[in-house]
């Protein structure tokens, strides 16, 4: 039920080497992408990558300046948008203010060859999966944010698209709602089975909400995968860096033995051996080491204790308390600040905590966390 890890299944969607020039402007740069039917596919990325411009293109606003676009087989580059089985929400919602929220979920289904009767049930069916039945009669401004956008994506899936398109759809709620929003979004989604795109800024939207992400960078898409493939492996340091925290080092690989690899790193003071999968890198070749707060051990240091491998000796600089964890900044003898994170144990006693400010500590590196960047 994953045909997105299966090589041989039929894609969905089929973005196929496509650009978008705005004059001399490159907004998307040669773009291709599979989706499969039932994902719910986040395209992610900071302001102004080109995501938006890529889901106008597939909804019909936009026409590529190259390339093309294939909705289960059938090539809609040149569909105009209302003959496409895809349909946008916008972030803004878009709802007639004069409307009720009736109106509005049904609004879409005008033209479509309806009996009055079908209609009806048709805009019931929907008040229902959005959960806004008792708020039919309502205006949009007689309703919450989050009810709003429950009106809108009603209103979006009410001719039963194929394929929905949500632009920023959590973008206009507060952060305890979007939590909220973010699950019945994906029940919807998953009742429905309709193929969802979700355009985001939010690195940790994307990774709730979606089976894969694409993760564009000017135009350009720099890495795709499952939320957990982007996060525990990301490729180059751009994704590493854009999803979450993680720390960089530069290094120069210096052996390469089966699925280890040993990499100097003259910011850690001390060689570091990497677990790495796939394309092995050629000793002295420079290459940059990540690895994510959470994945590095730290404890107090013993007096007079040996480093042994991938463990290296620091400081403990700045230390935060969020409850749940810890984050230390530690500095190394190099002068590089590592940042770790470490859960915190129950007892409310400062030392409890895994070390302090000024703690010397031993900072551990499990071969099998370090990541290879290139
Ligand atoms: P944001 O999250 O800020 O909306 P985005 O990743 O969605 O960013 P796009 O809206 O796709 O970015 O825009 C990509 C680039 O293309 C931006 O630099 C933008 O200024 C430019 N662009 C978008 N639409 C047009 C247009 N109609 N004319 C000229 N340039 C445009």
């Amino acid at each position: 039920d994953k045909p997105w890890l299966d090589q041989k299944a039929k894609p969905f969607i089929r973005i196929d080497g496509v650009t978008k020039k705005f004059g001399e402007f490159t907004a998307v740069d040669n773009v291709s992408l599979d989706i499969f039917k039932g994902e719910l596919f986040a395209l992610l990325g900071g302001s102004g990558c080109g995501k938006t411009t890529l889901l106008r293109m597939l909804a019909g606003f936009e026409t590529p300046t190259a390339g093309r676009l294939f909705l289960d087989g059938q090539d809609m580059t040149e569909l105009p948008p209302y003959e496409r089985p895809a349909n946008m929400m916008f972030q803004s919602y878009a709802l007639f203010p004069h409307m009720t929220v009736e109106k509005n979920v049904g609004y879409g289904l005008k033209h479509e060859a309806l009996t009055d009767a079908q209609r009806k049930d048709r805009v019931k069916e929907l008040l229902d999966l959005v959960q806004l039945t008792p708020l039919a009669g309502r205006k949009p401004h007689q309703l919450s944010g989050g009810q709003r956008q429950r009106v809108a994506l009603a209103r979006a899936l009410a001719k039963r698209p194929k394929v929905l398109l949500l632009d920023e759809p959590l973008g206009a709620l507060d952060k305890k709602l979007r939590e909220q929003t973010q699950f019945e979004l994906i029940n919807i989604q998953y009742k429905l089975g309709v193929t969802f795109i979700v355009v985001t800024h939010d690195q940790e939207e994307a990774m709730t909400l979606a089976t894969r992400i694409a993760v564009m960078d000017r135009g350009l898409i720099r890495q795709i995968g499952t939320p957990t493939e982007i996060y525990e492996f990301p490729r180059t340091r751009f994704v590493a860096d854009f999803i979450g925290s993680i720390n960089i080092f530069d290094g120069e690989v210096k052996s390469v033995a089966k699925n280890k690899v040993t990499v100097a790193a003259p910011a850690l003071g001390a060689d570091v051996i990497v677990e790495h999968t796939g394309t092995m890198p050629a000793p002295g070749a420079k290459v940059s080491i990540a690895v994510r707060p959470e994945k590095i051990a730290i404890e107090r240091k013993e007096p007079g204790a040996d480093a042994t491998g991938n463990t290296i000796a620091g400081k403990v600089i700045d230390l935060g308390y969020f409850g749940k964890d810890s984050l230390y900044r530690v500095k190394l003898p190099s002068g590089t600040m590592v940042r770790v994170n470490a859960v915190n144990s129950r007892r409310a006693d400062e030392n409890e905590r895994v070390a302090v400010w000024e703690d010397n500590v031993w900072l551990t590196f499990a071969p099998s966390s370090v990541i290879i960047l290139t």
